[in-house]
C-alpha cells in the first residue's frame, strides 16, 4: 500500500515531453503539490516558491512524460487466449480479482488511466469501490459498466442487452444510475459467437435515442464498429468516439476501405486504434509449441488482417481522423502492459513518435472529456508522471521500461 506523499515534491530529469506534441523541455523540474502539478520549469528558469526542504526525485538520463492512458481495455478478461465464452462463466468475485490483477499490471507498466470498454455486470464498478476504500492502488478507472448491445449481440453475456429506442433510453438511464462515466454501445457484431462483425446490429434510430439520452445526462458515447455501415450509423447518430472503425466485409477477413466513412469520422469523432490485438494473436499462435497446419493458416489470416488494419489506419489518419491509443487488453492474447506495442503500430501507420505519445496522453484525455485534468504535464494537471530511460521521441520502445510511476503525486512503482 502506498503511503501519503509529502505536500511538496520536485522531480528532475534530462528532458520532459508534456504529452501535447510540444517541443521537449530540457533539464526540467516538475514541482508537485498535493498531487497536482504546481509548475514545470526548464533548466534553472524558475524562482522557487516552494519549501527548500521539499524532497527531490532525480532521474538523470531520463524523460518525464504523463502517465499513459489505455483507451480500450476489458478488465474482467484475462488476455491469455482463454475463450471469451469460458471466462464469462466465472463467478463475479473471481472476475473482480482478475480485474484487480489486470489493473495492477497496467499501473506497474506506467499506464495510470484505463478506459474499460465493457466488463461483466457490476464487476468494474465493484473494483472501483474497492479502490476508493483503499483496498488496492489502481490506475484511474473510466467505466461504462457493460456495453449496451442488441439481444444476443456482441458481448451480450456482460448484461447490457437493450432493444428499440425506448429500451436503449432506459438502459442508458440505468447505466447512469449505476455510476458509469460514459456509455459504450455495440453497433455491429464482433468476436462473440453467433454475432456478425460485417453487419450493423442497432438501427440508426436506436443509436440516435441512446446518444441523445447519454448526452442529456452529460455522458459521452463510444461505439464499437467493425464494418463501414455501423460506423456510418454511429456518426449519423452523433457518437463521440468510435472503437476499432474496421471495414470488414461479408468475405471474412477482408476489408474494403470507404473514403466517405473516413471523411465523416474525421469531422465527428475520435477513433480508438486497437491495432495490437491481431499482432499479439500472431505472436501467440506462432510461438505455440506443436503448431499444425490449422494454426499456420490462422496466423496467415491474421497477418493479412493486420496489414489491412494498418493500411486503413494510415488512410484514415491521412483523411484527418484523430486516433487515440487502445489495446483491447484482456481480449484474446492482448496483455495489460501492451500499450507500447500499440504506439509502435500507430507509428507504423505514419504517426511521428510524439504524435503516438499524444494518442496515449493528451489526445486520449481529450477524447474522454478529461482535458485539463490528466494526460498533460502542465500546471494544474494531476501529477500522473512516468520517468523512462532515454528519449521516447527517438525510440518508443523505452516506454516499456519506466523507472518510476507516479499516480496523483504518489510514487506507485519503481523499477
Ligand atoms: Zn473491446
Amino acid at each position: 500500500m502506498a503511503t501519503a506523499p509529502p505536500e511538496w515534491q520536485l522531480i528532475r530529469a534530462s528532458r520532459l515531453l508534456d504529452g501535447t506534441g510540444a517541443p521537449p523541455v530540457e533539464r526540467p523540474t516538475v514541482v508537485v503539490r498535493r498531487g497536482i502539478i504546481h509548475g514545470v520549469y526548464a533548466g534553472d528558469a524558475f524562482r522557487a516558491d516552494w519549501p527548500a526542504a521539499a524532497p527531490v526525485l532525480e532521474y538523470p538520463g531520463h524523460t518525464l512524460l504523463p502517465g499513459l492512458i489505455d483507451c480500450h481495455v476489458h478488465l474482467t478478461l484475462p488476455g491469455d487466449g482463454t475463450p471469451f465464452e469460458t471466462t464469462v462463466r466465472e463467478p463475479d468475485g473471481t472476475l473482480v480479482a482478475l480485474a484487480m490483477r489486470n489493473a495492477q499490471t497496467a499501473l506497474a507498466a506506467g499506464i495510470t488511466t484505463l478506459r474499460d470498454c465493457g466488463s461483466m455486470r457490476d464487476t468494474s464498478l465493484e473494483l472501483r469501490r474497492a479502490q476508493r476504500l483503499g483496498y488496492a492502488v489502481l490506475p484511474r478507472l473510466f467505466l461504462c459498466r457493460c456495453p449496451m448491445t442488441v439481444t444476443g449481440g456482441h458481448c451480450w453475456y456482460f448484461g447490457g442487452e437493450a432493444d428499440g429506442p425506448e429500451g436503449v433510453r432506459r438502459m442508458v438511464r440505468r447505466l447512469v444510475r449505476a455510476g458509469v462515466d460514459y456509455i459504450k454501445i455495440m453497433a455491429s457484431g464482433g468476436g462473440t459467437v453467433g454475432t456478425i462483425s460485417s453487419r450493423p446490429s442497432y438501427t440508426v434510430e436506436e443509436l440516435r435515442a441512446a446518444v441523445d439520452e447519454a448526452h442529456r445526462m452529460n455522458r459521452r458515447v463510444g461505439v464499437h464498429c467493425t464494418c463501414a455501415a455501423a460506423t456510418r450509423n454511429a456518426v449519423a447518430a452523433g457518437a463521440d468516439h468510435i472503437e476499432h472503425a474496421l471495414f470488414l466485409t461479408e468475405d471474412t477477413g477482408h476489408q474494403r476501405y470507404e473514403p466517405d466513412v473516413a471523411d465523416a469520422v474525421a469531422r465527428a469523432a475520435a477513433v480508438t486504434s486497437t491495432l495490437c490485438v491481431g499482432d499479439f494473436i500472431v505472436q501467440a499462435l506462432r510461438d505455440k509449441p506443436g503448431a499444425g497446419p490449422e494454426e499456420r493458416a490462422a496466423v496467415e489470416r491474421w497477418r493479412r488482417m493486420n496489414d489491412g488494419n494498418l493500411d486503413n489506419t494510415r488512410r484514415m489518419r491521412a483523411a484527418g481522423v484523430r486516433y487515440v491509443a487502445g489495446t483491447d487488453a484482456g481480449w484474446r492474447y492482448t496483455p495489460f502492459d501492451g500499450l507500447v506495442r500499440e504506439l509502435e503500430l500507430l507509428a507504423a501507420s505514419g504517426a511521428r513518435p510524439v504524435e503516438a505519445i499524444a494518442a496515449a496522453t493528451s489526445g486520449a484525455a481529450a477524447a474522454m472529456g478529461l482535458e485539463g485534468e490528466i494526460g498533460t504535464l502542465r500546471e494544474g494537471f494531476a501529477a500522473d508522471i512516468i520517468a523512462v530511460p532515454g528519449d521516447p521521441s527517438a525510440d518508443l520502445g523505452v516506454l516499456r521500461r519506466p523507472s518510476m510511476v507516479m499516480l496523483g503525486g504518489t510514487v506507485v512503482a519503481r523499477h
